[in-house]
């Protein structure tokens, strides 16, 4: 990788683990996403340093996404919309104290296709 990626991988505290990656998509540890995920293409995917292959594999689905819509489709249908729905649930948990991220943004549509891409790619190598 040239240094530029460098500089900015370093910014933002992350380091690539050697050898981590998804189907040839790099996957980055980001020490201040604890539980969470992000798909970022085509750079690759952020995970934080509690990750599994779950959320790895979700987030490999949204790498599917962007490789049939392409880049403006994907941040506008999928990676805008998730952020700011993530953002708005953050914000009703301050609010109200209410926890409720997780399962409700699991239930947006681009999120359960996500799954539902990761889920039949992988069936289709495992057999
Ligand atoms: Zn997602």
């Amino acid at each position: 990788m040239n240094t530029r990626w460098n500089d900015l991988i370093s910014f933002f505290k992350m380091r690539k683990a050697r050898n981590l990656e998804i189907e040839g998509v790099s996957v980055f540890i980001c020490q201040w996403m604890k539980g969470h995920g992000c798909a970022l293409p085509p750079f690759g995917i952020l995970v934080g340093p509690d990750h599994n292959q779950d959320l790895i594999r979700h987030e490999f689905g949204h790498i599917l996404q962007y490789k049939s819509r392409g880049f403006f489709r994907f941040y506008f249908q999928v990676g805008i919309p998730s952020l700011l729905n993530l953002f708005l649930l953050g914000l009703e948990k301050w609010i109200s104290g209410k926890n409720q991220i997780i399962p409700l943004h699991s239930e947006l549509t681009v999120e359960k296709e996500a799954n539902a891409l990761s889920f039949s790619y992988f069936n289709k190598i495992e057999k």
